[in-house]
């Protein structure tokens, strides 16, 4: 397609300029890529190291294709702290550089599901009842109150509604009182505060934006929904991408407790037959009796009380469904709180259907999993509940975003092993031919995906000299990590890179036990100052380690993806262990056999492919700069011994690897002293 508008080469030189930086080979290349992707409609993984500008790669070329075609380009991320870049600081820059070339402003707004933003209506309503959760713990009751009242004095001094603009926050409990899911909203049009409504604004100025940002949660939303929640679009822009199918799933994941029922039930109670309600009451403590006996873990079988209970509650909940009949009142208060119990109430009967019906399949055919989750010894208890989760979102992902968009994802991690293949099969994508090389003698997955869809890997590198810039130390000389914690080995030699270091440390362990023991640990040890997570907030431990060289920072997930830290506070990234899914993660456990049942191989699939994107990640929080220089150490021998460490290794940057502790204490001793 031709158009009057000036080469994308130029566009990104300007945009490049207006923000200060120099033109990077690999931003270019990414950028043409996005590019011709628009132009062909085939779809785009493109991995672009940190340093890349990848994001001026793709929103150049997607701001283009808005401008000249008069369509909308939506961008998706996984975290706020991208998507605040985005709209605070790079849109902003970009659109105003290229206003002159473009002949106009480029436009952009954010948009979220509707639960993200404060519901005026439900915020004037009166309130609703505290779950039971709540209800017997006088606590949590005036916790509950002061953050209601804190909200009520948040409408006046906020323009957008949107909660994570409230900081501090609050708990779900309270958001859950001020705001509404799409299904239980009245519609601009019945509402008295339509006109005011939060939700409605920001969709109304997503519709006229030439770029949509949202997060993946949404675009999940979109995709699983009948309806239609994003604007109209023809291209995706998927960044963030490695944490995509997780996003997908906890969407896709429903649940069934005692206290959804029980609320399910009062909410109805009002509007239809006391008994009708009291039946499905009943079958509400039918279901917490029967819970408290089923040990937490995924379920294979279906207990047959349970079965019975569970069907017990659909059929009571479909009656209540039909005793409310279709809306006929004109009274917006009414109609809300039909709406209420009406979405409650399909709530619990479709989780209900799933979960019978995700135990009628064998493991190679099975489409959901189930599980009952529950924690009694912590000091906020959970009551024990029924999830159910989707095994893959391939099919989904394939038939509603790829069939329907032009779709790029990006990311600093998209290659494992050395290919697209891992994630292309989760995202529903054919693989291409590298999936048929064997990984160190392990044949891999022989699922396939339909092959319609046309797409292009593209590694567009980094900027770093990894193999100059960072060491690959693995301890090889360790024991295996074990079931009981960490060995008194792996302290020790933690405590010595620690020390050779001079702090500057991150580590990250593999569940917040190890990470809270090595924090106890190396503080009888040593001197140096040990943040452990869960001491502050994350951010202000980051904050506080950024700005101390001589402190370490232990944690586990949230910082393996989440921590960027450029200059001297950061030499060592410290491992504990292979980071593979527990082996009682009842959805990682579950499609493993699944795969399995079906002929793949389960391990590399699921297990293998879970941890080499976390090493990735973990290993990607050394260099955040091009001065950066450091260690990233993994205490877990397997990485040199075990037949799948191939695989594993080729997942992480090149780094210059050895198994030498004395060479790399040396090292770590030598950026100390420079940089002190
Ligand atoms: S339209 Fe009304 S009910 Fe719906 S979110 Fe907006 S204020 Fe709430």
């Amino acid at each position: 397609m031709s158009d009057t508008l000036p080469p994308l080469r130029d566009l990104l030189a300007t945009a490049v300029a207006a923000v200060g930086g120099a033109e990077r080979p690999g931003q270019v290349e990414m950028a043409e890529a996005v590019h011709a992707s628009i132009r062909t409609g085939d779809h785009l993984a493109v991995q672009a190291g940190t340093g890349t500008g990848k994001s001026l790669a793709y929103l150049v070329p997607a701001i283009r294709h808005a401008v000249a075609n008069g369509s909308s380009v939506v961008i998706s991320t996984a975290t706020i702290a991208l998507q605040r870049q985005l709209v605070d600081r790079d849109l902003p820059r970009v659109a105003k550089a290229l206003k002159e070339s473009l002949k106009r402003t480029p436009t952009f707004a954010i948009l979220k599901g509707r639960r993200n933003y404060l519901c005026l209506h439900r915020l004037d309503g009166p309130e609703d009842e505290p779950d039971d959760q709540v209800l017997f713990d006088p606590f949590a009751i005036s916790r509950l109150g002061r953050e209601v009242t804190r909200l009520r004095e948040w409408v006046s001094d906020t323009e957008t509604g949107d909660r994570d603009e409230l900081v501090p926050g609050v708990s779900e409990q309270a958001w859950r009182q001020v705001s509404v899911s799409a299904r239980e909203c009245l519609g601009a049009s019945r509402c008295p505060m339509g006109t005011d409504c939060f939700a409605e604004k920001a969709r109304a100025e997503a519709g006229r934006a030439d770029i949509v940002v949202t997060n993946h949660a949404l675009l999940a939303i979109d995709a699983l929904q009948g309806y239609q929640v994003l604007p109209e679009h023809d291209v995706v822009i998927v960044d963030e991408a490695h944490d995509l199918v997780d996003r997908v799933t906890s969407v896709a994941t429903g649940e069934l407790s005692a206290s959804m029922v029980s609320m399910a039930s009062r909410r109805v109670g009002r509007l239809v037959e006391e008994d009708t309600a009291d039946r499905l009451a009943e079958c509400g403590e039918g279901l917490a009796m029967l819970l408290e006996d089923v040990p937490t873990g995924r379920l294979d079988a279906f207990p047959e009380p349970l079965r019975v209970t569970v069907t017990a509650i659909r059929d009571s909940a479909h009656q209540c469904i039909t005793a409310l009949g279709p809306e006929r009142q004109a009274d917006p208060d009414v109609v809300a709180t039909r709406k209420l119990a009406m979405s409650m109430l399909e709530e619990v009967h479709d989780n209900a259907v799933r979960v019978l019906d995700a135990f009628g399949a064998d493991d190679a055919h099975r489409r959901d999993v189930v599980w009952v989750t529950g924690d009694f010894g912590s000091n906020t208890p959970r009551p024990p509940t029924l999830k159910v989760a989707p095994l893959g979102v391939a099919g989904l992902l394939r038939e509603k975003l790829f069939g329907e968009n032009t779709t790029i994802l990006t990311s600093a991690t998209l290659t494992l092993g050395g290919t697209f293949d891992a994630l292309a099969k989760q995202w529903g994508l054919p693989v291409q031919q590298s999936s048929s090389a064997k990984v160190d003698g392990m044949a891999s997955d022989k699922e396939v995906a339909s092959d319609h869809l046309r797409w292009t890997g593209i590694d567009v590198g980094s900027p770093f000299d990894h193999a100059r810039s960072g060491i690959l130390y693995t301890a090889r000389h360790l024991p295996p990590p074990g079931r009981d914690g960490l060995p008194d080995a792996y302290l020790t030699e933690l405590q010595s890179l620690v020390e050779a270091a001079g702090g500057r440390t991150l580590g990250l362990f593999s569940s917040m036990r190890a990470a809270k023991n090595a924090a106890a640990a190396l503080r009888e040890r040593t001197d140096t100052e040990i943040l452990c997570q869960g001491d502050d907030s994350t951010s202000l431990l980051v904050k506080k380690f950024a700005e101390n060289p001589a402190t370490c920072l232990f944690g586990t997930l949230s910082l393996w993806q989440g921590v960027d830290v450029p200059g001297p506070s950061l030499s060592l990234v410290v491992m504990d262990r292979i980071p593979f899914p527990r082996p009682d993660d009842p959805l990682a456990s579950a499609r493993q056999r699944a795969v399995e049942a079906r002929g793949g191989n389960g391990f590399l699939t699921v297990a293998a492919t879970h941890a080499a994107l976390l090493l990735a990640q973990g290993a990607g929080r050394l260099l955040r700069s091009m001065d950066d220089r450091g260690v990233v150490a993994i205490l877990d021998p397997r990485l040199a011994t075990a037949r799948y460490g191939g695989f594993l290794r080729a997942s992480l940057p090149p780094f210059w690897p050895t198994t030498d502790a004395e060479v790399v204490r040396a090292a770590l001793r030598r950026l100390d002293s420079a940089a002190s």
